[in-house]
């Protein structure tokens, strides 16, 4: 037999499920974080057309985890045969783990969120605005929740803020409202300043100084217009490059139950992304 079947130890396949995943930096972080551990292990990205099939394909070719992204979090949950708690509670996977054929779901993004933020500022006491009602916001409340902070939710599309607000127990509010509300931090998960449009800001600037911290969840570009605003205002930044590493390092621990090489994995992302420490 040849393939991920035959490998030994931590080693053998893992793969990417999403659509499109052209542009994804997993595959470069994920293989510069076995080659360091010194694995014998590949990662590949699959543009999935047939998500049922790409789940059998686990199976069948005993891949050992899958990491999945937009658009299929959430509707990958009904292929599978088990969730961990959180990935239940959140209803939505973004980590697949073999366990002989049987398939369990997690979600790392929220653990991800997590150990971001609180490597700069802890969450328990703190108001978290979170502007967005998908699945970035789902992760960063649910994080901000279980830690002990309060979180409001702002979202373009009232409806889905409230219906967030009501599955997690926390408060919501039109986005239109932002200019009054009384939150310490502000965590932006709309795609809103992603590149190719990284002048965009999904607040005026003029009010990114009514927060303490400002987080962003996106990572390309490292530093959003909504991170310079915050800055220039005096706020404390968190980018979402370190979530985007904690989030892959809390998938290699799953799949291996090894410590991953996360200074590595830094490097190799923001040397991708063009920038430097300190930028
Ligand atoms: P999603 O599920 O599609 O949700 C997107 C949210 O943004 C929705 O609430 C949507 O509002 C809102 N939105 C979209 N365009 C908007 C606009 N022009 N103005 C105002 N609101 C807008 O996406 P997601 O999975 O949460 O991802 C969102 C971002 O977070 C992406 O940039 C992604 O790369 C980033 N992210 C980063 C990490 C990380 O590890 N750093 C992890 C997860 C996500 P409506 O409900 O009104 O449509």
């Amino acid at each position: 037999m040849t393939g991920a079947m035959t490998r030994s130890g931590q080693g053998g396949v893992y793969v990417l499920l999403g659509n499109p995943v052209a542009h994804s930096l997993s595959p470069l972080m994920h293989k510069a974080a076995y080659r360091t551990m010194g694995l014998d292990a590949d990662y590949v990205a699959f543009q999935v057309e047939d998500l049922k099939r790409a789940v059998e394909g686990i199976r069948g070719l005993g891949i050992r985890g899958a990491s999945v992204t937009i658009p299929f979090k959430e509707s990958v949950i009904s292929l599978l045969d088990e969730l961990d708690e959180e990935a239940r509670t959140l209803g939505a996977v973004n980590t697949i783990l073999n366990q002989g054929g049987r398939l369990k779901g997690c979600n790392t993004d929220w653990i991800g969120f997590s150990r971001a933020f609180e490597g700069h500022l802890e969450i328990k006491g703190k108001s978290i605005a979170v502007l967005g009602a998908g699945g970035g916001a789902r992760a960063a409340a649910f994080a901000v929740l279980r830690a002990g902070g309060s979180v409001v939710i702002l979202n373009r599309n009232v409806k889905r803020a409230q219906q967030l607000a009501y599955e997690l127990g926390c408060e919501y509010e039109p986005l239109e409202g932002i200019a009054k509300l009384e939150a310490e931090v502000l965590v932006n998960t709309t795609p809103v300043g992603m590149s190719p449009h990284e002048w965009e800001c999904p607040v005026p600037v003029e009010i990114l100084g009514n927060f303490k911290a400002v987080m962003d969840l996106i990572y390309n570009p490292v530093r959003t217009r909504l991170l310079r605003g915050a800055k220039e205002a005096g706020a404390f930044v968190i980018s979402g490059l370190e979530m985007f590493v904690q989030q892959g390092a809390e998938q290699i621990r799953i799949w291996t139950g090894m410590e991953p090489p996360l200074e590595r994995m830094r490097q190799v992302v923001m040397e991708a992304l063009g920038v430097t420490r300190g930028d």
